[in-house]
């Protein structure tokens, strides 16, 4: 445990950031220039010059850019250290040939410093809220790191029955499975305050028998947690799926066992058409848009236009560190911005478009929307601060500061992260976690791990 509770605010403190250029993200887009913002209790207290209770730190933000804190609706934290083992393949030889075996060789230890080294990587690039899709073995290591790192959090057991090529060590009983989500599902759910919470993660179509998405469904109807899984990601998937499933794709499959009238939390769906977005309207439905992964992949470019006027909220993720290689979402929502430019011209998608994805829309697409996504009193205190000594930043007046951030910042800004609260980054730096300590143990790991897949790297 690493996780020291004398960081450097606690959730109960009074913290007052002076100063700074408060980018609302509330529905009228409301920029405030040159105010406080007073944090007590974890929750957003007031704006303006409020008169900060005895014995509150102050923070001069000066000239910096505050904002919601990002959120990342898709993530794989679990593959943090196959960065670069898995280069120039397609989704499923990337999963048989690479990803799998690695996987399948986590154990708990592995997978905490996994972890760790992923979480660390988001709170310095400004992510505050993630949404994992889990692993396997390891897990409980996996969902323990989330917890110490200090995110908030939806997180799982990757749910997996079925597959030839899937290495056995992955593939859980049907029965197995469901009873390990349930019981991990109890103890994370609501833990660490409610910062943490549980999300079933059948990984795709492809890996889960019909009576796994069975019992999953009853599952979530029962306990009322979402389901997160991939779909529609390449054509070559879908393809596949129309081999097993009696010719039917990823969404008439969902549709006929039920899965469509949960609240389902589709990562990708690049290829979703307008007939899948009428029958997705009556359930509780969002997607989450990962164009590094898309690209790296070669899976191509998700219409967000379409989604939008179909009603879905769509977020934002980074996928993985071994598809995208990077957790920075400043850089996914500026990649969102620009392929919905190329697909639909310059006017498309403007820089508060691309900033919704990962904080208002992002929040909605994970059903936390009365408690983050916005700057707003009452609100949670997940946010944060760019620095205002960054040349990329530096604009003229007259800018609209959504542009200027959503095009031009990255995680090199990143000042000050706060998630309720608790201040875990401070100018630029962990405050709770031992970044040294983080590498050195994933470095042992990383080289037990390889030797425990058996893989000739
Ligand atoms: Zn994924």
């Amino acid at each position: 445990m690493i996780f020291a509770e004398d960081s450097a605010a606690s959730p109960d403190s009074s913290l007052l950031l002076r100063g700074g250029t408060l980018l609302l993200l509330d529905p009228g887009a409301t920029v405030l220039r040159g105010a406080d913002l007073l944090v007590r209790n974890g929750r957003i207290a007031s704006f303006g010059r409020p008169e900060p209770p005895p014995g509150t730190r102050v923070l001069d933000v000066s000239g910096c850019f505050v904002l919601p804190g990002l959120i990342q609706g898709h993530l794989h934290l679990g593959q943090t250290f196959f960065r670069g083992l898995a280069e120039q393949r397609r989704l499923l030889s990337w999963l048989r040939e690479r990803i799998w075996p690695l996987e399948a060789a986590h154990d708990d230890e592995s997978a905490y410093w996994c972890g760790m080294l992923g979480a660390t990587e988001c709170l310095l690039g400004g992510t505050t809220t993630i949404q994992d899709i889990g692993i396997g073995p390891g897990i409980r290591g996996l969902l323990r790191a989330i917890d110490d790192s200090g995110l908030r959090a939806f997180a799982g057991l990757c749910l997996m029955d079925s597959g030839d090529t899937l290495p056995t060590s992955m593939r859980q009983p049907t029965e197995t499975a469901l009873t390990e989500a349930e019981e991990l599902g109890s103890g994370f759910d609501g833990a660490s305050g409610g910062r943490l919470r549980y999300v079933l993660n059948p990984r795709f179509i492809l890996t889960c028998s019909d009576p796994l998405w069975d019992g999953i469904r009853d599952l979530a109807h029962r306990r009322g947690w979402p389901i997160h899984t991939h779909a529609l990601e390449q054509q070559e998937e879908t393809r596949t799926v129309r081999e097993i499933k009696a010719g039917r794709d990823e969404i008439e499959y969902f549709a006929e066992r039920g899965v469509l009238a949960a609240d389902l939390r589709l990562a990708h769906g690049v290829w979703l058409t307008r007939n899948h977005l009428e029958r997705a309207r009556s359930g509780r439905f969002s997607v989450v848009h990962c164009p590094s992964s898309n690209l790296k992949l070669g899976s191509g470019i998700a219409d967000l236009l379409a989604l939008r006027a179909a009603g879905v909220p769509v977020g934002v993720g980074c996928d993985g560190a071994a598809c995208s290689n990077h957790l920075d979402n400043f850089e996914e929502l500026r990649l969102a911005a620009l392929l919905q430019k190329v697909k639909h011209g310059p006017e498309a998608f403007t820089g508060l478009d691309a900033l919704r994805l990962a904080t208002s829309e992002g929040a909605r697409a994970l059903g936390l929307d009365n408690e983050i996504g916005t700057l707003e009193p009452g609100k949670l205190a997940d946010l944060v601060v760019l620095s205002s000594d960054r040349p990329e930043l530096w604009a003229a007046p007259q800018a609209d500061p959504h542009d200027i951030v959503a095009f031009g910042a990255s995680r090199g800004a990143v000042l000050h992260v706060m998630v309720e609260g608790r201040l875990l980054v401070e100018d630029g730096r962990l405050t709770h976690l031992d970044l040294a300590e983080i590498f050195r143990e994933s470095n042992r790991c990383l080289a037990e791990l390889i030797r425990r897949s058996g893989l000739d790297l």
